[in-house]
């Protein structure tokens, strides 16, 4: 490990996560639901490294995280290999699929590309216990989940956002008012 330095504020999770309150909502994947044409179109519209998989847009109850690279490349072999693959195709992250839902064209299958324990802290943790995770996972990035009793006796997690190593820089230069790349991270 390099040299760190110890991150003293008393920031919390909230104040570091994406998106900001007058951001667009967290692009996420919903685990059903949504066609071909739309998660190519959520890949094109952004440019992010992974978006959240949760239950339905209403609950935003999180599934697990999927890495952009892996969502490209199974899309692509699927368009390639699969027969009766469309746009309309429906893309599923669900654990029992119908061979063809609702009679439509055979779906794209893509459970198997999901991370489905990403590591998830809650928009109360302190932001030096944030980091010190970040530093010993070697984390890229974490969900961030409401915080509640009423999420933990259900055992759901119900997302809020996302921190990447970046967003930390950035928020640690800011409070040191320093030029992000000077940091010493890992
Ligand atoms: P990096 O922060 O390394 O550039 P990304 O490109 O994935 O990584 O993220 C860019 C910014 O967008 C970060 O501030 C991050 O918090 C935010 N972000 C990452 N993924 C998503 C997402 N699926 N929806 C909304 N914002 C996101």
């Amino acid at each position: 490990l390099e040299p760190k330095e110890e991150f003293k504020h008393k920031t919390l999770a909230m104040d570091v996560m994406r998106p900001r309150c007058s951001d667009p909502p967290l692009s996420v994947l919903t685990q059903s639901g949504m066609s071909v044409d739309q998660v190519e179109a959520l890949i094109s519209d952004t440019s992010y490294s992974g978006f959240p998989v949760v239950v339905s847009q209403e609950t935003q109850r999180l599934v697990g995280f999927v890495l952009r690279r892996d969502l490209v490349i199974s899309i692509e072999n699927a368009r390639r290999m699969q027969e009766g693959i469309v746009g309309a195709s429906q893309v599923l992250f669900t654990e029992h699929t119908s061979a063809q839902p609702y009679g439509g064209p055979p779906p794209v299958c893509l459970r198997g590309i999901i991370d489905l324990s990403p590591l998830a802290i809650t928009d109360h943790t302190p932001m030096d216990i944030t980091v010190d995770i970040f530093r010993k996972l070697g984390l890229r990035q974490c969900l961030v989940t409401q915080n509640g009793v009423f999420f933990l006796l259900y055992l759901c997690r119900r997302l809020l956002g996302i921190i990447t190593k970046k967003d930390i820089l950035k928020h640690m230069a800011q409070m040191t008012n320093r030029d992000p790349e000077s940091i010493l991270f890992n």
